[in-house]
C-alpha cells in the first residue's frame, strides 16, 4: 500500500508533508506534489499533516485514478525534502473544487466566487504532459 497526493494539493502546495516523510518520497511539480508509490513505506504520518486533506491511502476508491499520476510524475519531477514558501495565491485556491478542470480547461468551469483577475492566466500553470496523463486516466 502507498499514499497518494490528490487534486486538493494543486496550487496549494503548503508542503507540510515533506517535512515529516521519513523516506523523502515526495516530488515537486509546478502546481502540486506527488508521492512515489514504490518509495512510500505506508507509514501514514504525512496524511494528518496536510491541511487540505490532499493525501489519501490508495485503499480509498478515489485514489485509483491518482495513483498512476503520482507514479508518472514522481519519475519525472525533482525530489523535495524541505518545505518551501507556498504559491502567493495558495489561499485563493484552497477551497476551489474541480481544480484540475479549472487549471487545465479554465474556460470550462467557473467555481463559486471565481474572479478571473485574481488568477494569473498568462502564467503556464501546468506541464504539457500532465493534461495527456489526466485524459488517459479519465480525470478529464
Ligand atoms: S501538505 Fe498537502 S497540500 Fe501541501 S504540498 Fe503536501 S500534499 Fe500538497
Ligand atoms: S505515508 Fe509515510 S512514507 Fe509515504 S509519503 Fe507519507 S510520510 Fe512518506
Amino acid at each position: 500500500m502507498t499514499y497518494v497526493v490528490t487534486e486538493a494539493c494543486i496550487r496549494c502546495k503548503l508542503m507540510d508533508c515533506v517535512e515529516v516523510c521519513p523516506v523523502d518520497c515526495f516530488y515537486e511539480g509546478e502546481n502540486m506534489l506527488v508521492i512515489h508509490p514504490d518509495e512510500c513505506i505506508d507509514c501514514g504520518v504525512c496524511e494528518p499533516e496536510c491541511p487540505v486533506e490532499a493525501i489519501i491511502p490508495d485503499s480509498e476508491t478515489v485514489a485509483d485514478r491518482w495513483l498512476e499520476l503520482n507514479r508518472e510524475y514522481a519519475s519525472a519531477w525533482p525530489n523535495i525534502t524541505r518545505k518551501k514558501p507556498p504559491p502567493e495565491d495558495a489561499d485563493e485556491w484552497r477551497a476551489v473544487e474541480g481544480k484540475v478542470r479549472e487549471i487545465l480547461q479554465p474556460q470550462s468551469r467557473r467555481p463559486l466566487g471565481y474572479q478571473r483577475r485574481r488568477h494569473n492566466r498568462s502564467r503556464p500553470l501546468c506541464r504539457a504532459g500532465m493534461a495527456d496523463v489526466l485524459v488517459g486516466l479519465g480525470i478529464l
